[in-house]
């Protein structure tokens, strides 16, 4: 086994961020083993990405998300396959386990690669951004197993882990292993209590639509029409640190350097100026559409689309649109 890769699942289907890891271990050229915690694999999906081999780690063994109890459960799959690099996706889970992976192993981990090449025996090649994504650094190492997470910017996404032509494998080409690994009580000593999917909801950081509040939103009255239009979209709403800063939302909700990385289909951001650390969080995102009111705004240069418009006139007029579309009597009747 060339490559482990760590999967993390959005209603049963791999998240999109983890689709992003898995093409970056497809790179390795060689075989990738997928490591799923949860009831099944989805293995149509992992197949499409040239998964050889997939780990089901079963409910019965580590229940919900427990950071210590995931890394042990991945020591103990390098030592079963042999595999010489281990990825994850640059999520906040991604991040953690893999950290944890690094101190029981003592592994070296390098975070948010956009490349990862083999360069002899024991040596991998990887490029890494820092500083948020303004520089690129090149860096070995030097370990029978390299440990990587990848940036959430690193592949364009979804369809650039299919092969060409689409689905070409089927679930028939994988081999299911159901897992059942031997923990302590101290790996399991930290676990979430709960989590959005548990709770019938969405997370902003594997969310298909992210509507995005700034500074320009007003105030935590306004973000009522943000989320509105999240629902309408099946997504979620997140914010700006100033919003955070300012107490008119949760700092769960942030996107950035110190919030959430989202790799959404769409991210519409809203009176949001675009500042290198709010980019940092949703470069991954596949379309970026700004609303703000000044031509001039740096999230201008980074959005496929934008409306030059006041978001408390524009926001209204989506919701009141999307409301139409979907009940064509009402919007008939509506005052749009
Ligand atoms: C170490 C560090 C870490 C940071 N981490 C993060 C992070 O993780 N995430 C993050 O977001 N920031 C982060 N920041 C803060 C960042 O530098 C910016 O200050 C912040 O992103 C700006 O938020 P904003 O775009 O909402 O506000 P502003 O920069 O004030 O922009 C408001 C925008 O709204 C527009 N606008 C105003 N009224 C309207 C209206 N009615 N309709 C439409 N548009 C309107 C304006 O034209 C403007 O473009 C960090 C900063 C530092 C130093």
């Amino acid at each position: 086994m060339t490559a482990l890769c760590l999967v993390e699942l959005d209603g049963g289907a791999p998240a999109d961020a983890s689709l992003r890891a898995l093409t970056l271990a497809r790179s390795l050229d060689g075989e990738v083993g997928a490591v799923v915690f949860g009831d099944a694999a989805p293995e149509e999906a992992l197949a499409d990405c040239g998964v050889s081999d997939a780990y089901v780690i079963e409910r019965s063994a580590v229940e919900g998300y427990a950071p210590a109890a995931w890394a042990r459960v991945l020591a103990g799959l390098i030592a079963d396959t042999g595999a010489t690099a281990v990825l994850a996706a640059g999520t906040d889970r991604g991040q953690e386990v893999l950290a944890h992976l690094g101190a029981i192993t003592g592994l070296p981990m390098a975070a948010n690669c956009v490349q990862i090449v083999p360069d002899g025996p024991g040596m991998h090649r990887v490029v890494r951004q820092r500083w948020a994504g303004l520089l690129l650094e090149d860096a070995i190492l030097e370990a029978p197993a390299a440990l990587v997470t990848v940036a959430a910017d690193a592949v364009a996404g979804v369809s650039a882990a299919l092969p060409p032509g689409g689905a070409t494998r089927g679930p028939a080409s994988i081999r299911v292993h159901l897992h059942k690994p031997e923990l302590a009580d101290a790996d399991l000593r930290v676990r979430a209590a709960e989590s959005p999917a548990a709770a019938g909801g969405m997370s902003l950081a594997t969310a298909r639509v992210v509507v995005g509040g700034g500074r320009g939103v007003g105030g935590p009255g306004g973000f009522a029409a943000l989320e509105e239009l999240a629902d309408l979209l099946g997504g979620v709403v997140g914010v700006s640190r100033v919003v955070t800063s300012e107490g008119w939302r949760p700092h769960s909700q942030q996107v950035g350097q110190t919030g959430t990385k989202i790799t959404p289909e769409v991210y519409l951001a809203c009176g949001i100026s675009g500042a290198i650390q709010h980019i940092a969080g949703c470069a991954g995102a596949r379309h970026l559409i700004a609303i703000n009111t000044d031509s001039g705004a740096p999230i201008l240069a980074r959005a496929d689309y934008a409306v030059i418009g006041d978001l408390h006139q524009v926001v209204p007029a989506l919701v009141a649109a999307l409301r139409a579309r979907r009940e064509p009597d009402a919007g008939a009747a509506g005052s749009v």
